[in-house]
């Protein structure tokens, strides 16, 4: 029973020993601010952070952990000083949940790089609440970190490209660009990209970077059992890193490889750098669990001056962006439903762990699971 505005329901995790033992439990929404919109959930995305967190990877978990940030729902209720939404918008929400809007970051579209930007779930906000996220009734949000969802696009396809989709549209977007103006000189417009882990995120990665224009793209992977779905997705080439000697026979392929994987213990850079073109960048959104970490040898770099480095997120406008590009392009996540109950989080949460999905679950029917 949901007893909104003054309580939140939501599927709660109390310790990382009990990461897939999520319970029904109410809690108090923040404080509603006079930006803030309060959003009634229609569906949810599963996230690999989810899990990550849960299984308090990251850090400890700070208090009843109530995860999810590929939310889809309708606005139920304004701040006095929302623009952009009125009672009813059908709206999206990602993984962050505020920052000042000021900073130099903030004005030149670096949100998610904020100094106090408080995230989805298991965040503080300034007066100590812990944010909560979308297995949940409802959630409460600053105006800015809800996107318009383009009419065109299912709430069920929408919620992954959420987090997921602009995760790895934000890195291939500023990358394209990049390259597409260095490209213009010499009339070499096509750009090769590589994206490591074909799981939620590499799936989308792989559609988005297709959508974009402009690119060939390869689908990498440990094994081969994904093959036929990366191509379906709209690869155009396949790397298996079990094979010996793929990078050998991939040298000077790639001006760009985004490494979407949930570990990175096994993942060999030396290779991965070996296969760039001159300049290539190799850009990891990927994150494993906080102890682990890259090793790299500095001749790596120096064969190609490739470089690397990590990517968080993406912006409101690259959101929005992201978005109109989907709906234009027909970008649609490969999701598997799953009713919303104890039941169904527990098991969407271990088999994301098991590296089970093909690739997204979203987790449907709230309303039913939170009737009034
Ligand atoms: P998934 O579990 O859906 O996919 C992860 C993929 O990583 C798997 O499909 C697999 O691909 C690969 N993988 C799994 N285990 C290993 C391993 N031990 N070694 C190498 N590769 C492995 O997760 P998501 O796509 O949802 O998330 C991916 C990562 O992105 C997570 O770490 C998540 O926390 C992070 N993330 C980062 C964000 C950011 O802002 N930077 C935002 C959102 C998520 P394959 O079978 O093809 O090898
Ligand atoms: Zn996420």
């Amino acid at each position: 029973m949901s007893t909104y505005p003054e309580t939140f329901q939501g599927y709660a995790v109390g310790s990382s020993v009990n990461w897939n033992k999520a319970k029904l439990t109410s809690f108090p929404p923040k404080a509603f601010e006079a930006n803030d919109i309060d959003i009634e959930i229609e569906c949810c995305g599963v996230c690999g952070s989810d899990v990550h967190t849960v299984r308090g990877n990251w850090s400890e978990l700070k208090s009843l952990v109530v995860v999810g940030h590929e939310i889809v729902g309708k606005v139920v209720r304004v701040g006095p000083n929302v623009t952009h939404y009125k009672l009813g918008d059908r709206v999206g929400v990602g993984a962050q949940a505020k920052s000042c809007l000021e900073c130099s970051r903030c004005k030149r579209d670096n949100e998610p790089y904020c100094k106090t930007a408080v995230f989805t779930y298991n965040s503080a906000y300034p007066d100590g609440y812990i944010s909560k996220g979308g297995y949940a009734s409802h959630v409460r949000i600053h105006e800015h970190f809800a996107f318009p969802i383009p009419e065109g696009i299912k709430s069920e396809h929408a919620a992954p490209l959420m987090c997921g989709g602009l995760t790895v549209y934000s890195p291939l977007k500023r990358f394209l660009d990049q390259a597409r103006e260095a490209n213009k000189k010499y009339g070499d417009t096509e750009v090769t990209v590589g994206i490591i882990g074909i799981g939620g995120l590499g799936s989308m990665a792989v559609q988005l970077a297709k959508a974009m224009g402009y690119t060939k793209v390869y689908a990498i992977s440990r094994g081969t059992s994904k093959k036929e779905d990366a191509l379906k997705l709209g690869a155009d080439g396949f790397v298996a890193t079990a094979e010996k000697d793929w990078a050998k026979s991939h040298q000077d392929t790639f001006d760009f490889i985004l490494n979407c994987a949930s570990s990175i213990s096994n993942l060999d850079l030396n290779s991965f750098l070996s296969a760039m073109k001159f300049g290539g960048t190799f850009t990891s959104v990927g994150l494993g669990p906080s102890d682990e970490s890259f090793s790299v040898s500095p001749g790596s770099f120096i064969r190609n001056r490739s470089s690397m480095g990590s990517s968080a997120l993406g912006s409101r406008a690259e959101c929005i962006e992201m978005l109109e590009l989907a709906a234009a392009k027909g970008v649609t996540p490969w999701i598997e439903e799953v009713p919303i109950s104890e039941a169904g989080v527990n098991e969407v949460l271990t088999k994301c762990e098991n590296g089970d999905a093909r690739y997204r679950y979203c987790l449907t029917n709230f309303h039913e699971a939170f009737k009034t």
